[in-house]
């Protein structure tokens, strides 16, 4: 059942993008609150599990994670922290966009499934980008059937990556190194959300007000 839910997750922002989407202040709110939850999940549990299993060099595959990360933004112009820079005059399929999108959604599929907190976190993370890359891909000419696909396997790769790692043994071996990469594409793209929120670093009660809002969760759930 767990596995379904950044199905629906995406579904959702998909829905929003399509019916009621217009370029508004609740949409960065979401983000930003997205990005807060997601950070202090990460820090408050996620690291500290993956520390205390004593594994060697899991600092170094953070730190991995991070670099990959920005590789991957690179190649999708941050489309995983809600940015988009493809010219909407392109019909052809964005493949580069969509193999980023779906290595990111792949990774942060597999240890969403033994923990909960951050299976929500994830889910929060992806409703805001669901919402901005339906949008933004109904808004150029690619065809419908092309964006179709491309939503439907993008929202499948992070089941894909939760049901492989919980029904098979094949990343066993390497699964806490996977897991302190994730730990790294988190660090990442949550402190770029929350980084970006802040225009020109005008103070924004709002935006602040959701970005405690999403420590608070965290520290209670
Ligand atoms: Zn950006
Ligand atoms: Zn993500």
């Amino acid at each position: 059942m767990n596995i379904l839910l950044p199905v629906l997750a995406v579904l959702i922002g998909f829905g929003i993008s399509y019916f009621v989407y217009k370029k508004s202040v609740t949409i960065n709110l979401l983000l930003a609150f997205s990005g807060s939850f997601l950070l202090s999940v990460t820090v408050l549990e996620f690291l500290p599990a993956i520390y205390n299993t004593g594994t060697a060099s899991i600092g170094i595959f953070i730190l991995g994670g991070i670099l990959l990360q920005i590789i991957l933004e690179y190649l999708s112009g941050g489309a995983e922290h809600g940015h988009f820079h493809l010219s909407k005059k392109d019909t052809n399929f964005p493949y580069v966009l969509f193999m980023s999108l779906c290595i990111h959604a792949f990774l942060e599929g597999i240890p969403i499934d033994s923990n909960h907190h951050l299976l929500y976190a994830v889910i929060v993370h992806k409703v805001p980008i669901a919402i901005i890359i339906a949008s933004f891909l109904f808004n150029t000419r690619l065809s419908k059937t092309k964006i179709i696909v491309f939503l439907i396997i993008f929202g499948l790769m992070t089941p894909l990556g939760s049901y492989i790692q919980s029904n098979t043994k094949v990343l066993d071996p390497i699964v806490i190194y996977l897991d302190a990469i994730v730990i790294g594409i988190f660090l990442h793209v949550s402190t770029t959300i929350l980084f970006e929120s802040s225009k020109d670093h005008k103070f924004n009660i709002y935006k602040f007000g959701v970005i405690l809002l999403g420590i608070l969760l965290a520290l209670v759930l």
